[in-house]
């Protein structure tokens, strides 16, 4: 039984919570710590009411080293879960490494001022984590974390060479508001307005959301999506033997896109300070305070999520292709935990990613990638944790 520290209380956490909560014989306490320490609350008090489990609730700003030193030495947890924003990564793996505790995390590193991810600063702590024996998991959610873990499946199991991948994600949902994002909307903002990038030998790079093409997603139907720049590129490109390309494309429907375009056109996702009554304001945080929050979605959520992974190579001697995807209903994760899917598609493999740490079944010293560990036991735990997964014969490419 592990004693497990939950950073964050947004969305995702409380996806986290509930799951890490349903399984006490993995994880003992677990004590709930975030900047808006009634967050925390409201999330124990739902599984309080579902689970009949008690959570220990603290604040804490996680920006600051200091402060998660001194609740890591209180509380004295085995592993850190780290579901607060990218922008924490680093203070917490910091403070990971100063009181001895494993790291697990569902996005990579970004730094405030500016609208860049890339795994080089998580990468760097590799050396250091090896060191103090200690392990960090990197990116356990569905993309990254999922998708990774997708990849590595078919490589152990579905082909002897991968020569192509497309990560596809699509959100068919409906939660009826004019325009919301599905989690943190600054960090979904700077995403998606970021220019696009693929790997094909080197990095191409493409304006934002200009490459754009139909898929018919399964649950859900034939669905417009673009092609995005995303984590996981970076890491699958480097473990992936034999890969010629990797692209990630991502559904949005016409009116979030022309919302999207509007609020960038009025300056509304700029990121660099704007004076505003004699206030420093950051156009993006103040757009952030207007829009609904991504966890108040979920009541009135239907329809589904459909991600997966289109991979074509060689099997046998001869060509293959195969669509590996898990589909997600937002009413039965609503009905479940009180969270919309797409909460609950990143926060079910926190649980399960934490839960291979845990049990020993993925344990190393260093810094690592969901790929770089068998998928066999996490796959098993996506179908009985509520995340079951396809594999289909797939007919045709993405262009
Ligand atoms: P939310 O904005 O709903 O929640 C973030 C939480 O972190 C809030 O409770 C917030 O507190 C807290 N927080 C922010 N700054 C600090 C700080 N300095 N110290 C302590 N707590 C802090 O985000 P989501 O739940 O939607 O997303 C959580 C994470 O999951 C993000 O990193 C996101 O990028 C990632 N994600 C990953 C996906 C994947 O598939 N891999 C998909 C979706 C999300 P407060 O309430 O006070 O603001």
């Amino acid at each position: 039984m592990g004693k497990t520290l939950i950073i964050g209380a947004g969305g995702v956490s409380n996806v986290v919570v509930h799951k890490c909560a349903a399984l006490p014989d993995v994880f003992g306490d677990i004590v709930l710590a975030s900047r808006t320490k009634s967050k925390c609350d409201a999330i124990a008090e739902g599984v309080r009411k579902r689970l009949n489990r008690t959570i220990v609730t603290e604040q804490l700003d996680a920006d600051d080293v200091r402060q998660t030193v001194a609740l890591i030495k209180k509380h004295k947890p085995s592993l850190v879960i780290n579901v607060a924003l990218p922008y924490q990564d680093l203070a917490i793996m910091d403070a990971c490494l100063e009181t001895g505790t494993d790291y697990l995390d569902t996005a990579n590193y970004e730094p405030l001022d500016e609208a860049k991810f890339e795994y080089k600063w998580q990468w760097d702590y590799r050396g250091k984590f090896e060191k103090a024996n200690l392990m960090a998991l990197l990116g356990s959610g569905f993309d990254p974390g999922v998708t990774n873990v997708f990849c590595a499946y078919a490589q152990k199991h579905l082909f002897d060479e991968i020569h192509y991948v497309d990560i596809v994600d699509c959100n068919g949902g409906d939660h009826g508001k004019a325009f919301a994002t599905n989690f943190n909307p600054e960090i979904n903002i700077r995403e998606i307005t970021a220019r696009g990038r693929y790997w094909e030998g080197d990095w191409k790079s493409t304006d934002p959301l200009s490459v754009k093409q139909d898929f018919d997603f399964p649950g859900v139907g034939v669905r417009k999506m673009y092609l995005m720049y995303h984590e996981e590129l970076e890491s699958l490109a480097q473990n992936i033997k034999g890969l010629k390309r990797i692209r990630f494309w991502m559904t949005f429907g016409e009116q979030y896109l022309t919302h999207l375009r509007v609020l960038q056109n009025v300056g509304m996702t700029r990121i660099d300070p704007v004076i505003y009554e004699g206030h420093e304001i950051i156009p993006l945080k103040f757009l952030k305070a207007v829009l609904p929050d991504p966890g108040s979605l979920a009541e009135n959520y239907t329809g589904k999520t459909s991600i997966g992974c289109v991979i074509e190579g060689i099997k046998d001697g001869k060509p293959a292709r195969k669509f590996i995807y898990n589909i997600c209903d937002h009413a039965e994760t609503y009905k479940e935990v009180g969270s919309q899917a797409v909460s609950y598609t990143t926060g079910v493999p926190a649980m399960i990613g934490a839960k291979m740490m845990l049990t020993g079944k993925w344990k190393k010293a260093g810094v690592y990638n969901m790929e770089e560990f068998d998928p066999d036991p996490f796959m098993e735990d996506l179908n009985k944790y509520g995340l079951p997964w396809q594999v289909a014969d797939w007919n045709h490419s993405v262009e």
